[in-house]
């Protein structure tokens, strides 16, 4: 992701300026574009002819008055007038504070904003504003407690300054100084390092601004989201079987497949597809009553010599009713049966888990009798989640168990 730091200033003659800017390079740049913009006292940082940088392996770290690149020095611009004129930040009474605002186009912005004492400014105070301008929303605002952080530390070693370099004297002064500000139109209001009385303050800002730009903080960073149960990768193949097959076939295949039926097949290769379905550690049955399903004629056909249940276990039938839903793409398809597939699963966990009580806690999962048979198949299989637990919670429940026994 790229990010500029900067920080913005409200000049009681220019209004909301922009006064720095750091950003990185590959290279540094050959010349300095020049600054037209009018500067008073108030107003003045770096000299436009004069830039900061330093370098690590991979970047050049720039500082200078404006940004090098136009259009991010005109977003900056209007990023600063937003902070200081537009938004309102107040914190716990307190005016200032941090605050995110943006969109894709102009960018994601991370402001802090904060006074400075100055004796001759309006109300003593001078507004500013370090911003954080990034062109990703998330990797932002993953770490926005940092960013927030290091701009508050920031602001308040410079406040801090700016108290201590006013006397007590200079308070006393306080009075004088405003009632020539009000005298004289063209009082000289002071650059930031003679308020903070610190020559270098803005060498000093292009190390804190560097430091960052690289804290490596913006990269998106991937992190380890547990493995889903359940995969659904060939929802287009079970849409297209939904149609092509006879609706009693494709209810039949599904129903033996979801419930523990041995389903074989006949020169084809589709049984995968329905298969998808079954949570992924999920084994097979090796015996029992079987379905054999086979193509003749361009014409699907199964046999299955089992009484088939005027009622279906409701996974099974939702998961007809999504399949033939023309209005949803396959990617949504593919989550959306991962989600009946899931909530499934779970009950079946927590049935594996119960000890006792299972009537009760059955009508409390709303399990019907129609899935029972889908049941009696999952929850010994259900096992598969305990991976999926934190808690060492079934080793307890064992070893209570055996302790208990013995
Ligand atoms: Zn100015």
């Amino acid at each position: 992701m790229d990010v500029t730091v900067a920080l913005g200033h409200f000049c009681d003659k220019h209004g909301p300026c922009v006064l720095l800017c750091t950003e990185k390079s590959k290279d540094i740049p050959k010349e300095q574009i020049l600054s037209q913009s009018l500067v008073c006292s108030a107003c003045e940082s770096l000299p436009p002819d004069t830039v900061f940088t330093c370098q690590d392996e991979h970047y050049c770290y720039i500082t200078s008055r404006a940004s090098l690149n136009t259009n991010v020095a005109h977003t900056l611009k209007d990023v600063v007038l937003r902070s200081l004129s537009i938004e309102v930040v107040e914190e716990k009474g307190k005016k200032s504070g941090t605050i995110y605002f943006g969109d894709d186009t102009r960018g994601h912005i991370i402001s802090h904003v904060f006074n400075i004492r100055d004796s001759l400014a309006r109300g003593f105070r001078r507004k500013f504003c370090i911003v954080v301008l990034g062109n990703h929303q998330i990797p932002l605002l993953n770490h926005y407690n940092f960013i927030e952080d290091n701009l508050r530390h920031i602001s308040e070693e410079l406040q801090q300054k700016a108290d201590n370099s006013t006397s007590a004297k200079e308070t006393t002064a306080y009075r004088r100084d405003f009632e020539q500000f009000q005298n004289a139109s063209k009082v000289q209001l002071r650059p930031l390092p003679q308020l903070v009385n610190e020559h270098n303050v803005f060498a000093h800002l292009h190390m804190w601004f560097v430091f960052l730009l690289r804290a490596k903080i913006y990269r998106n960073v991937p992190h380890s989201v547990p493995q889903c149960p359940v995969e659904c990768s060939s929802v287009n193949m079970l849409r297209e079987l939904g149609k092509e097959m006879p609706e009693n076939v494709f209810q039949t295949i599904l129903y033996c497949t979801l419930t523990g039926i041995t389903v074989t097949e006949c020169n084809t290769d589709i049984l995968k597809h329905f298969r998808q379905l079954l949570p992924k550690k999920f084994a097979l049955p090796a015996s029992g009553k079987s379905c054999e399903v086979f193509k003749k004629d361009n014409v699907w056909s199964c046999k299955f010599d089992a009484t088939f249940p005027i009622n279906i276990p409701r996974l099974i039938s939702s998961i007809e009713v999504a399949v033939k839903n023309p209005d949803i793409s396959d990617t949504t398809l593919s989550y959306h049966l991962m989600d009946l597939i899931m909530h499934w699963f779970s009950n079946a966990c927590v049935l594996s888990w119960a000890t006792n009580s299972c009537d009760e806690l059955m009508r409390l999962l709303e399990i019907r009798k129609c899935d029972l048979p889908l049941l009696a198949y999952w929850i010994p299989q259900s096992g598969g989640c305990i991976e999926m637990c934190t808690t060492d919670w079934f080793k307890k429940f064992a070893d209570g168990k055996s302790s208990e026994s013995n």
